[in-house]
């Protein structure tokens, strides 16, 4: 009989989303008049199409495939140059310098973030935020991993700090944060890459929303601070940036500089492990997808995201305006596509979910799903249709 990894019976149920289509369903049966008048504001995914330079790398790249002049094969494990050093420019672009042999081309952020726990020992002080991505939570507890939590609250503005006291190995941060669209500034980054350095602790750095920095102030890559390329890891993904959620192209970068002693005194290097790792277990993307990338990362291909981007943060400042005219207090909603609010009235992000669906047919995410600090609080996305926002938002401010 195989033993089997007994972590994963201290993995929680993914409750959340199987929860509120529960909640959903029941209700439907129940009101079948009142069924079509749902509005969905609840899911981190986007709606919008693929853009036009997207599509035009897509078709090309099919096409290539179509005959043996150009027809290809396995490719690097690592992602093609091309797009490796597209990823480079475009961070070139936005003021960072990155080595393209430092990006590693990958099929999700969240294969990636999950992935990476691999390279790490099952001994080390693992710090996570709550409220938090629960995959960053999952990963590390199917490893058998233990985590310290770092309280996110309305008192630090859900960007927790580093506390001296503490003495971390590995540190995830999320920014533009999911699920509170809060967003560390430069000077709390540098504070994080300080301690990091301080105390020889890697962070591992969730950057998927860095295209929703609207405030240029605010950093976009945890590479804007000095010293980072030697404490950080940075994934990244064109799931939200350009609408990639069903095509799927991500890229990490593993610094070189990151090296560290193991117990017999010899070095090694995240890099190479990690290169070693998707060398082992990984084939790369395909090739088709890459080179649609390639196209969204030039500058013409992110002005075409930016205007979807636009057309979703539209949709967050009137979220943000409502919540403003109500004295409801939140995060998020101007450097993120997310807005994270106070449950008005004293109720629990539960009730408050009952109570939105039952009375205004509006469905959104209760904050409990993503850790204790997410209690009081409530998560809608600006992923929908102008319309329906403002529809929804319109029924809140009668609501209230
Ligand atoms: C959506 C999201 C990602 C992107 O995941 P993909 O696997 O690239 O689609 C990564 N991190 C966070 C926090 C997210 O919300």
């Amino acid at each position: 009989m195989p033993k089997l990894n007994e972590n994963y019976l201290n993995v929680q149920d993914s409750y959340l989303f199987a929860e509120i289509a529960r909640r959903v369903k029941v209700y439907e049966e129940n009101n079948p008049d009142k069924a079509g008048n749902i509005i969905r504001l609840g899911i981190g995914d986007v709606t919008r199409p693929l853009t036009k330079s997207a599509i035009d790398g897509l078709h090309k790249a099919v096409d290539e495939q179509a005959v043996s002049e150009t027809f290809k094969g396995y490719g690097p494990e690592q992602g093609y140059v091309f797009v490796r050093e597209a990823v480079s420019d475009y961070y070139k672009r936005n003021g960072v310098s990155v080595d393209p042999d430092a990006v590693f081309i990958s099929d999700g952020a969240k294969s990636d973030t999950g992935n990476i726990t691999e390279l790490f020992a099952k001994d080390n002080v693992i710090l996570v935020p709550d409220p938090v991505y629960p995959v960053y939570v999952d990963t590390n507890t199917m490893d058998g991993k233990k985590i310290i939590y770092m309280n996110g609250t309305e008192e630090n503005n859900f960007l927790p700090m580093p506390d001296d006291s503490v003495k971390a190995d590995i540190i995830y941060l999320c920014s533009p944060n999911n699920p509170t669209g809060a967003c560390y500034s430069r000077e709390q980054l540098k504070a994080w890459v300080d301690y990091a350095l301080a105390n020889e602790a890697v962070i591992l750095f969730d950057s998927a929303y860095e295209a929703f920095v609207s405030e240029p102030e605010l950093p976009r890559s945890i590479y804007e601070v000095e010293g980072a390329e030697r404490c950080a890891i940075e994934f990244c993904s064109l799931s939200k940036t350009a609408g990639f959620t069903g095509t799927r192209f991500s890229y990490t970068v593993v610094p070189k500089e990151l090296v560290f002693t193991v117990s017999d005194g010899r070095q090694l290097s995240l890099h190479d492990m990690w290169n070693r790792r998707q060398s082992t277990k990984f084939n790369g993307t395909p090739y088709i997808i890459q080179y649609a990338a390639a196209q969204v990362l030039t500058e013409q291909g992110m002005k075409e995201c930016m205007g979807n981007i636009s057309y979703y943060m539209e949709n967050a400042r009137v979220i943000a305006e409502t919540l403003k005219k109500k004295n409801i207090p939140f995060t998020g909603g101007v450097n993120s596509p997310y807005i994270w609010f106070k449950c008005p009235n004293g109720m629990e992000s539960w009730e408050l979910f009952d109570y939105l669906l039952e009375n205004i047919q509006v469905v959104g995410t209760p904050g409990a799903g993503f850790g204790v600090n997410g209690k009081n609080h409530f998560r809608l996305t600006s992923f929908g249709t102008h319309e329906k926002t403002k529809e929804a938002m319109e029924r809140f401010d009668r609501l209230f």
